[in-house]
């Protein structure tokens, strides 16, 4: 195959293009990513199954979806919401509320591959890790804490590099500048505060700079449904980091009790009719204690790759500001 890693060296100036506009070389290229795409979705829903976890497919439109709110990295332009029946749907954000839901009453460990529609504002374009429809494999555990979810998520991880590196070696040296290494598990763990306190506010972006390693950040103020601990003021979540695109995975221990549910949802000012299901739930005692997470497939691959824009791992590229015919 054709060495093409002066590609993904050079500085991002030229956004990722759908197909119909791509040289031969550049579909090469495509269908080489595609190929790390393949393999990573096999090995991870592998590990998530070899680990007692059942595969729930996804649902594009439902009442309740992910709020986004309040989440300091949200910057959404436009909520896309629809009446079907007489009723209004939104669609899928993230899986977070069907997952408390269906690990609560019938599945109690599960993942989803599920698409997620976010119109990202189009300034967010060249960030290279924004895209306005993308994948999570989101999964939750019940009675899981933060620790069994970094276990697992470490294993998945090191499995998929470990066998990325045997099964497609002439594909990754022709994409990447640097070979992949194995990341080495445990990986380190540092507090949001500690780094606030070191870089400031720009401290996400400072991170993924310095990191050669995959690192979990935790305790981070956000959405009402991720744990927080009233006394402390302390949240038991985290977001996992890689070297370049930065976050690549969010997640939390989760809060299951009404009171502390509705007092969130209040705090956080959301409209409660929107998680009207979750609260009749939790107030009958049916939410149960549970963590997850969701991992953004295109910025893993992305990461594995070594691409300059997330949108090239898409086959059908999703750049915010721009619509394509496919
Ligand atoms: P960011 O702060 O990087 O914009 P986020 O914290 O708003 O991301 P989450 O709501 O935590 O994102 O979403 C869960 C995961 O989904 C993220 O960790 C990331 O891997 C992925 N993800 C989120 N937004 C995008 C996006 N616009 N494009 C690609 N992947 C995304
Ligand atoms: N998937 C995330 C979680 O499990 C939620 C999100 O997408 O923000 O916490
Ligand atoms: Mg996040």
């Amino acid at each position: 195959m054709m060495k093409t890693s002066e590609v993904p060296c050079v500085p991002l100036t030229e956004l990722p293009k759908p197909l119909d506009q791509l040289s031969p070389s550049e579909l090469e290229r495509k269908a080489a990513i595609g190929k790390v795409m393949t393999h990573t979705l096999q090995s991870l829903t592998s590990t998530y199954i070899d680990s007692g976890f059942q595969w729930l497919l996804p649902v594009a439109l439902s009442q309740s979806t992910d709020p986004l709110w309040p989440d300091p990295g949200a910057s959404i332009d436009k909520r896309i919401e629809v009446d079907i029946y007489g009723k209004i749907v939104r669609t899928t954000a993230s899986m977070i509320i069907h997952k408390l839901v269906a690990s609560s009453l019938a599945y109690p460990k599960l993942f989803i591959v599920s698409p997620n529609v976010r119109i990202e504002k189009a300034e967010r374009a060249k960030t290279g890790k924004h895209i306005y429809e993308f994948t999570q494999l989101d999964f939750e555990a019940r009675d899981a804490t933060s620790k069994d979810v970094f276990t697992l998520v470490e294993k998945a991880l090191v499995t998929l590099v470990t066998s990325l590196k045997k099964d497609l070696k002439p594909e990754l040296e022709a994409l990447r500048c640097e070979p992949l290494k194995v990341p080495k598990a445990p990986f380190k763990v540092v507090d949001k505060a500690k780094l606030e306190a070191k870089y400031g506010d720009e401290w996400e972006a400072c991170l993924s700079k310095e990191i050669k390693e995959p690192t979990w950040v935790t305790n981070i103020p956000r959405e009402f449904y991720d744990f927080e601990d009233f006394k402390t003021g302390k949240w038991d979540n985290y977001d996992l980091f890689l070297p370049q695109f930065g976050e690549v995975l969010s997640g939390a221990k989760r809060e299951w009790e009404y009171k502390k549910i509705l007092a969130k949802i209040e705090r956080d000012q959301i409209k409660k009719e929107n998680y009207a299901l979750l609260l009749k739930l939790a107030k009958e005692g049916k939410v149960k204690p549970s963590a997850g997470a969701g991992i953004g497939i295109e910025r893993l691959v992305g990461w594995a790759t070594g691409v300059r824009h997330i949108a090239e791992t898409q086959p059908f590229p999703r750049v915010p500001g721009t619509v394509n015919e496919l």
